[in-house]
């Protein structure tokens, strides 16, 4: 079979950064880059092309791009935007083909292989990608660039020579791209494979190409078996879209500030928990175990985990389970918290379907998440939210207030200043129970 396969890679263009700018149009024309880290002032983790040509770079820190390009404009991340951007982006590229594979925020796969007998009998591939391009810069306000190939791996080295704008590499041409080509391109090669490829002689492509297949499939096995049909431009592969079934769910917390407030850290545990568990009910899934994990401001960790007889849907019976794992870790704990890790797996499947019998609990449940989520999507940010999640919202109010939570002031002291005593800091965390109570009995009269 000699079905030559058409891939198109499609990448944003420092996506973060030209997120920032179709956010904020003000933006435009000037060097951007994004800040990571808790306060968005740490390293740079993007970085426009207007900043680039000041040297200004990915992984730098912040302090110095801004010492390279005093002109430049540091934004901090918005993690949520980018993600709703994304969506839009993707949105229209799965108008363009039948199979779309995303593989990263702003990056994904698009199958044109019988293109040419569908769509571009009047229309170049050239055109077509065009056309993708401007659309996309046009309704999401994002440039991306693009690479079409005979396969992904190629794809992506096409976009990035291309960058930014369209390379085309048409059948018969590959080895020839590649010719000149470091090996060091090709995703995954890693340094140990590096240097033993430049002992035989081979940094780029086109050297590879010209070492015996044998001897390289002797050195590293099925890894250089392809390399040596890559190199030759006779490495063909379909565009495969895996669905596998979700296994496990979790997320990963860096809280704003290293919480001392044991109390507050549980109600950030719920309010994740909440979302990790409306995300499995809408997946139609339960979970029969689950783990959490906290991290310490000294990066030390402690751990615990729970199996309940049967799956579980309900946050009810979930947090609580949470709630007790918590305690049991925190007891004799004094340091503030860094991160939490929340992990749910052996997970069942959820019968959220309307039955003959009557409704069930799972059905109830499934109607409510499904409400939620649609509200949610459609309003934006959270609209609908649980008493956790609300108590947290007005939480993260104090968090906005550097006095309360300075960082750079260590929390006893803190609390000396605040209620002049030298009094255990979580000894007011009572405070924190009377506040969650009151603010759900708000939302009860309010709603
Ligand atoms: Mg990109």
């Amino acid at each position: 079979m000699s079905l030559n396969n058409r891939i198109l890679h499609v990448d944003g263009d420092s996506f973060f950064a030209s997120c920032e700018i179709a956010l904020d149009p003000k933006l435009h024309g000037l060097a951007v880059w994004v800040g990571g880290g808790r306060r968005g002032d740490g390293i740079v983790i993007a970085a426009n092309r207007a900043a680039k040509k000041f040297g200004v770079k990915t992984g730098m820190a912040c302090f110095e791009a801004k010492r390279l390009c005093p002109k430049g404009v540091l934004c901090r991340p918005h993690y949520d935007e980018y993600r709703r951007l994304s969506q839009e982006m993707f949105r229209v590229l799965e108008e363009y083909s039948p199979t779309l594979v995303p593989i990263s925020i702003d990056e994904g796969f698009l199958d044109f292989t019988t293109m040419d007998r569908h769509v571009w009998r009047d229309k170049s591939p050239e055109n077509y990608v065009k056309e993708i391009r401007a659309r996309i810069l046009r309704e999401v306000g994002l440039p991306v660039s693009a690479g079409l190939a005979n396969s992904s791996r190629l794809a992506k080295l096409a976009t990035d020579a291309a960058k930014p704008g369209f390379i085309e590499i048409k059948p018969g041409e590959e080895k020839e791209f590649l010719k000149d080509r470091s090996v060091r391109e090709l995703s995954g090669i890693g340094k140990n494979r590096q240097r033993a490829l430049s002992a035989l002689g081979a940094t780029t492509f086109g050297e590879a190409a010209t070492l015996p297949s044998i001897m390289l499939k002797q050195k590293f096995g099925i890894w250089g078996q392809q390399l040596w049909l890559f190199s030759n431009g006779l490495w063909n592969e379909p565009l495969l879209l895996e669905v596998k079934d979700r296994t496990t769910i979790s997320s990963n917390t860096t809280l704003p500030y290293d919480e001392p407030d044991y109390e507050a850290v549980l109600t950030f545990i719920f309010s994740e928990a909440t979302r990790l568990v409306g995300q499995l009910r809408r997946e139609q899934l339960q979970a029969r175990e689950m783990g959490l994990t906290i991290r310490f401001t000294d990066f030390t960790e402690t751990s615990g985990g729970h199996r309940f007889r049967e799956a579980q849907f309900l946050n009810s019976t979930i947090n609580a389970a949470l709630e007790a794992i918590f305690r049991g870790l925190m007891g004799d704990q004094f340091k503030s918290v860094r991160q939490i890790r929340i992990a749910f797996w052996n997970l069942r499947r959820l019968d959220t379907q309307p039955t003959l019998w009557g409704r069930t609990d799972a059905e109830r449940w499934g109607a409510l998440d499904d409400a939620a989520h649609r509200l949610n999507t459609q309003f934006g940010r959270i609209s609908v939210m649980t008493g956790a999640q609300l108590a947290l919202r007005e939480m993260e109010d104090s968090f906005k207030n550097p006095k309360a939570k300075c960082p750079f002031v260590p929390q006893r002291e803190m609390v000396r200043k605040l209620w002049g005593t030298d009094a255990d800091p979580l000894a007011h965390k009572g405070d924190w129970e009377k506040r969650l109570a009151k603010v759900s009995k708000q939302s009860q009269f309010n709603h």
